[in-house]
């Protein structure tokens, strides 16, 4: 099954919406392959948002990441990457559609809820980036068998 990087970011644990983002997710399906809890630095932070280094908000973007500590998880399903970005919306919470994460939950095009992989390649480095291997858990949920038609687990 794939798996997918996400990050609740600083503003959703001081605005105290860590729980019915986490909510969403498992209502969805998706099983919980790794969670925790870290504190970001610079380093991890350059590395994370190569693409935005050049941009003119990137200092900003590094002090709101590094507010207060994130909680980052790995989450794994059938398209995992591309269901949670669909559940994401778009970059700029107010203009995110009505229902997705950001949508519902954001007014800022920074302080934007989550960050969630943007394609399977990138997924694999970023879960290996925030998690060790011995913190992500091999394990088959219960209601797997009824998430699923027999031919979609593979
Ligand atoms: N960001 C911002 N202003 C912008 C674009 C991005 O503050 O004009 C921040 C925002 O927090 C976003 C993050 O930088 O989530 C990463 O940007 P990216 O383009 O990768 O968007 P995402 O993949 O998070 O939708
Ligand atoms: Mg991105």
């Amino acid at each position: 099954m794939e798996r997918t990087l996400i990050i609740l970011k600083p503003s959703t644990l001081q605005r105290g919406l860590v729980g019915q983002v986490i909510d969403r997710f498992q209502r969805k399906g998706l099983q919980i392959a790794g969670i925790k809890m870290m504190q970001l630095d610079e380093k991890i932070l350059t590395e994370h948002y190569a693409h935005l280094v050049d941009r003119p908000f990137f200092p900003t973007l590094l002090k709101s990441m590094m507010a207060t500590p994130v909680i980052t998880m790995c989450l794994e399903g059938k398209d995992a990457v591309e269901v949670v970005r669909a559940m994401t919306g778009a970059t700029n919470s107010r203009k995110a559609a009505p229902g997705t994460i950001r949508g519902d939950f954001g007014m800022s095009g920074q302080e934007n809820i989550i960050h969630a992989s943007d394609s399977v390649e990138n997924a694999a480095i970023e879960v290996k980036r925030f998690f060790s291997d011995n913190e992500i858990f091999d394990y088959s949920l219960l209601v797997r068998d009824a998430t699923y038609g027999p031919d979609e687990l593979s």
